[in-house]
């Protein structure tokens, strides 16, 4: 018996990433077409992703184009807040899965007419682990974490921080009721990735907000 050789080992975490990378090359290449910006915001629930999009979207509107895909477990939640701004939204229901993937934005773009559009955000679903491996073709990938989740939410989730562009940390105007210490959160994002740009922002009272969308359009 040579058990080897009647056996075929399939990976198949291995090829969902590398179906999932191709994909993404996909969207990319689309969104280039069109000549788009387009950022993946991931971050857990909480953090304060939807909050910083108004934010950021508050800012810029007007001046550009805007598109924002809203993906969630269930709820529209989210995709109202964004929508009542004034900027067009789509909402992508996931069901069981904890993130957004590139298949579910080429899905999403397949029969859209991008021209209309100079930006496209992509909210993720809220979670610090699962959109780690998925990448959706985006020019910039953007983590939020907030001061609430505690001073050594980045060091806990060291990946997601290894594979973004940007770390915004959120919620500084709570830093006076909080016993954290903002430097070191910084810290350990660079030690991380010594190429991410961290910001330390309040989306609710716009603290640092210009600062990171000059980052962001660079
Ligand atoms: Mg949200």
């Amino acid at each position: 018996m040579q058990p080897e050789k009647n056996l075929k080992v399939i990976d198949l975490n291995e090829n969902l990433i590398e179906h999932n990378e191709f994909l993404a090359e996909q969207n990319k290449e689309t969104f280039s077409k069109y000549d788009i910006k387009t950022f993946d915001i991931v971050g857990a629930i909480g953090a304060g992703k939807t909050s910083l999009l108004e934010a950021i979207i508050d800012k810029i509107e007007g001046k550009k184009r805007i598109l924002v895909i809203n993906g969630d477990v269930t709820s529209r939640i989210d995709a109202n807040r964004i929508s009542a701004h004034g900027v067009k939204t789509i909402q992508i229901n996931t069901g069981r899965e904890c993130a957004l993937n590139a298949y579910h934005i080429s899905r999403v773009i397949k029969n859209f007419d991008l021209s209309k559009f100079d930006i496209v955000f992509i909210e993720n679903v809220g979670n610090l682990i699962c959109p780690s491996d998925f990448i959706l073709g985006a020019d910039k990938r953007v983590v939020v974490v907030s001061v609430t989740e505690g001073e050594w939410v980045i060091q806990k989730h060291p990946l997601l921080f290894k594979l973004s562009d940007i770390a915004v940390i959120n919620k500084i105007d709570l830093l006076d009721i909080l016993d954290i210490n903002l430097e070191s959160m910084i810290n350990d994002a660079k030690q991380i990735n010594p190429n991410i740009q961290v910001f330390p922002v309040s989306a609710k009272t716009r603290t640092n907000i210009d600062d990171l969308i000059k980052t962001m359009f660079a």
